[in-house]
């Protein structure tokens, strides 16, 4: 440990106004963080961190491992035969329409102990609503300009058909982790016989 400089003002030289990193100089918030300045940082488990580290990569890694899999146990498991849904692959980050081509993908690379996650999804829905506040916002209307009711009404009427015919143009998929979907062994199975008549 190195004392930390202190510094102080000319004209009152018994007021201690700031303090310095001993060793290197840099002027420091306070006296604990000159006195640290230099000092190694560790992690809990003893390695030594950089400036921007709050943790080890070794740690984090263990750490997101850890939390993955919690997730995972959490998670209530599903059959890929009872789920006709969008996926999640967790290790590859990529999403896949159904579990059938997520896995062919997985098949071919040979990937067995994919995580997949089912996703909702969600279609454009406009609303009536926030149309006329962003309307009114982006024409610069008064501060009390608002459409009444009975024209609100008209305009989500309106919009409902059109979300029907159109909503579904845009499609996005969010996983969630309150189940997680499983590749029966039976499709192993068959996938491997198939490879091995080829
Ligand atoms: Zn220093
Ligand atoms: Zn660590």
């Amino acid at each position: 440990m190195i004392d930390p400089i202190e510094l102080v003002d000319k004209k009152d030289p018994e007021k201690v106004i700031a303090h310095a990193c001993g060793k290197c100089g840099t002027v420091c918030r306070n006296g604990k963080d000159a006195v640290e300045h230099c000092e190694p940082r560790l992690c809990k488990c003893g390695a030594v961190l950089d400036r921007t580290q709050a943790i080890c990569s070794a740690c984090w890694e263990k750490k997101r491992k850890a939390d993955l899999q919690a997730k995972i146990d959490a998670a209530k498991p599903i059959s890929a035969t009872d789920y006709d849904g969008p996926v999640h692959w967790e290790q590859g980050d990529r999403y896949f329409s159904d579990v059938g081509e997520a896995f062919e993908h997985l098949a071919d690379d040979g990937v067995r102990d994919a995580i997949l996650w089912p996703c909702d999804k969600l279609y454009l829905a406009l609303n009536a609503c926030d149309i006329i506040r962003d309307a009114l916002e982006t024409q610069e209307h008064h501060d009390e300009a608002e459409a009444s009711e009975k024209a609100e009404k008209a305009l989500q009427d309106f919009l409902d058909g059109w979300n029907d015919t159109f909503g579904e143009e845009v499609e996005s998929w969010f996983p969630r982790c309150d189940e997680i979907v499983e590749i029966p062994q039976a499709w192993w199975d068959r996938h491997d016989a198939g490879q091995r008549n080829d």
